[in-house]
């Protein structure tokens, strides 16, 4: 429910309306802006009506949230929300697309320094690397577990770059946590009610990526629910979904769920060409269309020598591509940033 208040509403009668909807077991998320104060009250708020909220002195107007998802929603908060990791790297809002890179998995500690090293010197500000890895069939790699997160921690030690990993399993959250300073959730794992329930009790980012087969309602009320256990700082990123055809591309990139999400949403949204497409070919020239359409960051997949790689090698950018990427990012930006609106 949105409660727009009077412009010259009091402070007292804005506490007041604030009370109130705590008083009903509502939580409130107040949006001081330049004319008047908006207060988005969420919860149960089918139990109650909008004229009970109107006859509030102080109260000008009250409208229903028509989307399912009330705390991810735009209707609720106004502004962009920018998550700031390790102090200093800003996602979302009007910051410049931060760019995330490393290896599918986590092999060693040279072959993760090495690409870490890289990253660096492209400009990236976060590291990538499964230490727990999602496989289709059971012999495959399944990651190096916390070996892996201790190597990640090297390489972090090492260059100075942020740490994202994935994790799969509720019982790893405390030792992931401490590890990293974003927690990726996967695409299988986005309707993992028990898994996102539980990331309500960290401080850290979540990168939640969409669903093989998600909806966009879908995608969001998965941020919604680790927002409502309580952690706010959700990204969302598109990894492509699957369709009726496969046979060129591993997934269907869905570049409209960019600027969808920025509309519905207040959370940033980063993109993720690796997946989205299988294909290394299609990763840069991917990755810059998801920019224009106003992605807030990328994560790509690097490796010294993808053949050798211990997954996902198909997609993964080698040095010398990853390199050109980046310089391509740099022209396009220097284009496009004087024109963005969102
Ligand atoms: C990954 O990032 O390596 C990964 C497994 O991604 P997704 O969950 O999008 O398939
Ligand atoms: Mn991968």
């Amino acid at each position: 429910m949105i409660i727009i208040m009077e412009p010259e509403a009091s402070e007292l009668q804005i506490q007041h309306v604030i009370d109130y909807a705590h008083n009903l077991d509502l939580k409130t998320i107040v949006n001081k802006g330049v004319v008047q104060t908006v207060i988005a009250a969420i919860g149960e708020t089918n139990k109650y009506s909008t004229e009970q909220f109107e006859a509030i002195d102080g109260v000008r107007t009250v409208q229903r949230i028509q989307v399912p998802f009330k705390l991810a929603s735009r209707d609720s908060q106004h502004a962009d929300t920018v998550v700031t990791v390790r102090g200093n790297i800003k996602i979302g809002g009007n910051n410049p697309p931060v760019m995330i890179a490393g290896p599918c998995s986590v092999e060693n500690q040279e072959n993760l320094i090495a690409i870490a090293k890289v990253a660096k010197e492209c400009g990236a500000k976060i590291i990538r690397g499964g230490a727990f890895k999602p496989r289709t069939g059971p012999r495959m790699f399944e990651g190096l577990g916390k070996l892996g997160l201790e190597y990640l921690d090297v390489a972090r030690k090492e260059t100075g770059l942020a740490v994202i990993t994935e994790l799969m399993d509720a019982r790893d959250l405390d030792m992931v946590a401490e590890f990293t300073d974003i927690i990726q959730i996967g695409a299988r794992n986005m309707q993992n009610f028990t898994l996102l329930n539980e990331l309500g009790r960290v401080k850290n980012p979540i990168l939640l990526k969409r669903g093989l087969c998600a909806t966009i309602d879908e995608w969001l009320l998965a941020a919604e629910r680790i927002m409502d256990k309580g952690n706010t700082q959700v990204i969302m990123c598109e990894r492509g979904i699957r369709t009726f055809d496969s046979k060129y591309t591993r997934n269907v990139a869905d570049i409209a769920a960019i600027p969808l999400i920025r509309r519905l949403s207040h959370l940033p949204i980063i993109f993720d060409p690796s997946h989205a497409t299988g294909k290394w070919n299609l990763v840069s020239p991917l990755a810059l269309a998801s920019l224009v359409a106003g992605a807030q960051g990328l994560i790509v997949e690097v490796h010294p020598d993808p053949e050798k790689a211990l997954s996902d090698g198909p997609q993964t950018l080698n040095f010398e591509n990853f390199r050109k990427l980046c310089k391509d990012i740099e022209k396009l930006m220097s284009v496009i940033s004087p024109l963005k609106c969102n």
